[in-house]
């Protein structure tokens, strides 16, 4: 019944597009691409829409990127007891972006991370992960990149690990979780790990997870429900009052499903910032906040996207799924109807990614 709604409501979007065919700036290229699905959509039915679509586009220069895919290593499974997306596979993920017009998807390790065992078990099982990451990379020239997984509280390793992903495994980026033992992302215990991804031009995923501070609040509640999106806001608070942001400016970072209650929560955050920390933000709180990335997953509904579409412009918003911790229609089916113009929809899904990692463009 969902499916139906969606194929519908991803035909108004093709009729939308077919009325804004030509963007104020869109080039020619991507004028043509707008015509191609248009005329596609003129001649299938609404039923063969979206399959019509992704396998036009899942391969190659012109299909999706997905920042925010999680493979299942079974060496992490076996330790986290994840429970998610059970009877995953390589080729499961493969399938979805097949289904859902996905050129490449860039791997993370998802939550609860990697601290387990101590330094010694979370460096063992940082190294694990990254070398499943890089198999999946090679094994399907050209549809996955990886985002290093460290294992953050031992900063030392950590380094290590940093180098590791970059100079050997040739990874995208590296991944990190909002939080790490009730500390946020700003603590300077973390300096020295930012200040090499500041000096390697570093994209840094952020990953949502439950703090030890607020797992179990509300009595029957779980924490996925509300905590993970709060702590985004949390650990954007702790960059903000430390100088994460304005000390190391190369970072590009990505905050993920639609930056969670950032958008909303950000005026209140610049009117309330503390006055004898304003020199960690000479910048200023909102600009440093709309220079960063925000990745779509599962907050595509209208009243985040509308959030997010008042916050940032539009070349700062990613394309993501979630996959396989969400299905992927949850996704794209609500930003599909949301009414893009064909150019800013092309940003979403692709352009914004290309600027961040050059190679897609190669
Ligand atoms: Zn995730």
């Amino acid at each position: 019944m969902k499916h139906g709604r969606w194929e519908c409501d991803y035909t108004d979007v093709l009729v939308s597009r077919e009325g804004r065919s030509s963007p104020p700036g869109a080039s020619r290229r991507e004028f043509l691409k707008t015509l191609a699905v248009v005329g596609a959509g003129a001649m299938v039915p609404a039923s063969g829409l979206l399959a019509q679509n992704a396998s036009r586009s899942a391969r190659g220069k012109t299909g999706r990127v997905d920042v925010h895919s999680h493979p299942i290593p079974p060496s992490w499974q076996q330790v986290t007891r994840f429970g998610g997306g059970k009877g995953w596979a390589p080729s499961a993920t493969i399938e979805q972006m097949e289904k859902y017009g996905i050129a490449t998807s860039i791997l993370s390790i998802t939550t609860p991370g990697l601290w387990f065992g101590g330094p010694e078990g979370a460096s063992k099982l940082s190294r694990e992960c990254n070398e499943y990451m890089a198999k999946m990379v090679q094994d399907y020239p050209g549809r996955f990149g990886m985002f290093t997984a460290v294992p953050f509280p031992d900063q030392d390793a950590t380094l290590h690990e940093i180098e590791y992903g970059y100079d050997t495994l040739k990874a995208d980026g590296v991944g990190l979780l909002t939080s790490y033992d009730d500390k946020w992302l700003g603590d300077p215990d973390f300096v020295p790990a930012f200040e090499e991804l500041n000096r390697r031009n570093a994209v840094v995923f952020v990953h949502v997870t439950g703090p030890n501070c607020c797992r179990n609040l509300v009595p029957g509640a779980r924490a996925t429900m509300s905590e993970y999106d709060f702590d985004t806001t949390r650990t954007v608070i702790s960059m903000l009052v430390n100088g994460t942001f304005s000390r190391f400016p190369k970072i590009r970072f990505i905050f993920v499903h639609s930056g969670g209650t950032l958008p909303v929560m950000a005026g209140r955050i610049h009117d309330r910032f503390p006055k004898e920390r304003l020199d960690r933000v000479p910048d200023g709180v909102l600009p440093e906040l709309k220079r960063q990335y925000y990745e779509v997953a599962h907050a595509t509904y209208g009243p985040p996207l509308a959030a997010l579409t008042k916050f940032v412009p539009v070349s700062q918003m990613l394309f993501g799924t979630d996959y396989p911790a969400e299905p992927m229609e949850t996704t794209v089916g609500p930003l599909e109807s949301w009414g893009f113009s064909a150019k800013d929809m092309y940003a979403i899904d692709r352009g914004n990614a290309e600027r961040l990692f050059p190679r897609l463009k190669a």
